[in-house]
């Protein structure tokens, strides 16, 4: 089986003024298409720095990024983005932050075509009737739900997700987790989710991937075996709590392996 995503011995480093920085070192990733792969890792180990290297925003220092069998050498209009920060512009309404990639990524699409694409998107994760709104008419969650639909509405080859819910409170967190099972039935797509949320790493992928302390390395790989449900309560499974009991003591073995440091925020 061929791998949508394959990242393949990056190694990083970030030049600062105190001597270089090394983040990744030695990367491997592999996602086969269709697969959803969560990342996780300690703060400031280099997930951030992934998602730059993946989206072709960046070149590493070595190694290689493929995504459907093309070397990524530049940025890509086939990669869908989320981030933590919705950054909707708040002159174009919603409709018209959905239809934005629409208007970046060449297609032949009719203005009436790209207006019915958004707003089935937008039906999609329940904010029909919300198109004309401007997004600082919209609660936090909604316009996070208004950025997902824009992330996908141009059908990336992949998706990437940087800690999307992170500033979310945990309700409409978990509200978010649900929409995102809807959407990957209605449109399903290939994508890494960088989180720190483990339950969200198990609710919502395919295989968790623990990154090591930096410099990064893929450290330990978990298969989410959950039987296909999506209902919150399979958190709550023995499965479930086994794999998080897993992710966690991973996780601390990461921690362990990190040099304290002040962070950056990036
Ligand atoms: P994460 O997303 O896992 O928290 P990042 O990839 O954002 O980590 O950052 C990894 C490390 O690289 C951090 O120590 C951060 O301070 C540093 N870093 C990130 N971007 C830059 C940059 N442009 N220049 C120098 N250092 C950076
Ligand atoms: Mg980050």
């Amino acid at each position: 089986m061929t791998n949508l995503i394959d990242i393949k011995g990056v190694t990083h480093a970030y030049q600062t003024d105190a001597g270089p920085l090394p983040v990744l070192d030695d990367l491997n990733i592999s996602v086969p298409e269709g697969d959803f792969a969560a990342v996780v890792g300690p703060s400031g180990c280099g997930k951030s720095t992934l998602t730059r290297l993946v989206a072709g925003l960046m070149k590493p220092d070595a190694g290689e990024v493929w995504l459907h069998g093309e070397k990524v050498t530049s940025p890509r209009a086939t990669v869908g983005m989320a981030f933590q920060n919705p950054v909707l512009l708040e002159w174009r309404t919603i409709r018209e932050n959905v239809i934005l990639p629409l208007e970046i990524v060449p297609n032949k699409m009719t203005r009436k075509q790209k207006t019915d694409r958004a707003d089935e998107l937008l039906a999609l994760v329940g904010l029909e009737g919300f198109g004309d709104k401007r997004p600082s008419e919209l609660s936090g969650g909604m316009r996070q739900r208004a950025s997902l639909c824009r992330s996908i509405v141009h059908k990336p080859d992949v998706l990437i997700m940087d800690e999307p819910f992170g500033a979310l409170d945990a309700f409409t967190r978990e509200d978010l987790w649900q929409t995102m099972h809807a959407l990957r039935t209605e449109e399903p797509f290939t994508g890494v989710l960088i989180t720190h949320d483990l339950r969200e790493s198990v609710y919502l992928a395919d295989e968790v991937i623990v990154l090591s302390g930096r410099p990064a390395t893929t450290q330990y790989v978990m298969d989410v075996k959950l039987g296909g449900r999506t209902d919150i309560d399979v958190l709550y499974t023995k499965e479930a709590a086994d794999m998080l009991h897993i992710l966690r003591q991973q996780i601390e073995i990461a921690q362990g392996r990190a040099v304290p440091e002040k962070e950056a925020q990036v």
